[in-house]
């Protein structure tokens, strides 16, 4: 650990995608933030961290409150230093077919994913403009391609393709990236889920996953967490506005 260890934020750190994201980033030498609903539910993700040898801080905010946002990464400047990776990750599912979607389904997934990405980067960048250095990475899916029942999901999940390619124009200029990872079907609590929403045992449904994916098997949470380190990583820094398909086939 030096003082000019960069500090790295990353949401839905509880669990799945954001746990292993979190505990790649310390492996390769950001100080990190773990934030999700609850500080208490990093607790793992934060004491694995410590146990390998890395600095971690587990951080409560719901990412779609705007106070909330502005509190955590003030308290995140403040302890660890200026982030200078910002990983948006949290997310929720709320499927169904469009003609049962409730007004609460759509603005709940809106609300996490779009307006959670768009609070957290407005409120880092800042940190990242003065540091003339950042990246910016948000989780999108191959569901931004059109999947049945998810309406809201891919809506959200096609919109943050939109809203990184945004940032990489505004903020290129500072020194910053934005880009996405899309990820296809990651064996997470979301994906037992949603095995559990359709009635199918969770290993039938990978394994029926796995056979329809190029490369025979379902992603780990470690394979998005590799995409996201090298889109964090100093040496991405000519890569800006892609997104990156993490799917085991080309659905991009
Ligand atoms: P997960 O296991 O359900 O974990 C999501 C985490 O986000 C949970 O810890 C959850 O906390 C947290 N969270 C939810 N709402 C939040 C909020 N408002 N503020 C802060 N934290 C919040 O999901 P995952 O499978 O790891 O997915 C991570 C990301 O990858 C999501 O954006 C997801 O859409 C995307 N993705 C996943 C897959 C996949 O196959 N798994 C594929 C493509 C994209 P609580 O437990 O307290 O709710």
């Amino acid at each position: 650990m030096t003082d000019s260890q960069r500090v790295a934020i990353v949401t839905g750190a509880a669990r799945g995608i954001g746990a292993a994201t979190a505990q790649r980033l310390a492996a390769d030498g950001f100080a990190v933030a773990a934030v999700d609903l609850n500080a208490a539910n990093c607790a793992d993700t934060v004491a694995a961290i410590a146990a390998a040898g890395g600095r971690a801080i587990a951080v409560g905010a719901d990412v779609s409150d705007s106070a909330a946002v502005e509190t955590a990464v003030a308290h995140v400047a403040e302890t660890l230093g200026s982030p200078s990776v910002l990983v948006n990750n949290a997310g929720v599912l709320r499927d169904n077919l469009l003609f049962k979607m409730s007004d609460d389904d759509w603005d709940t997934v809106m609300s996490v994913h779009l307006r959670g990405a768009f609070l957290c980067s407005r409120a880092v960048q800042k940190y990242m403009v003065e540091q003339k250095y950042g990246r910016i990475v948000s989780l999108s899916s191959t569901s931004a391609l059109g999947n049945r029942g998810q309406a809201n999901y891919a809506a959200a999940k096609a919109g943050l393709q939109g809203f990184t390619k945004t940032l990489s124009i505004e903020l290129g200029p500072f020194g910053i990236t934005a880009n996405a990872v899309a990820p296809g079907f990651i064996v997470t609590e979301m994906t037992a889920a949603t095995a559990a929403r359709v009635g199918v045992d969770f290993e039938a449904f990978q394994a029926a996953r796995a056979a329809e994916t190029p490369v025979r098997r379902v992603g780990r949470p470690e394979d998005v967490a590799h995409a996201i380190s090298y889109l964090a990583s100093e040496g991405a820094g000519f890569v800006t506005g892609q997104v990156i398909y993490v799917a085991g086939g080309p659905r991009g």
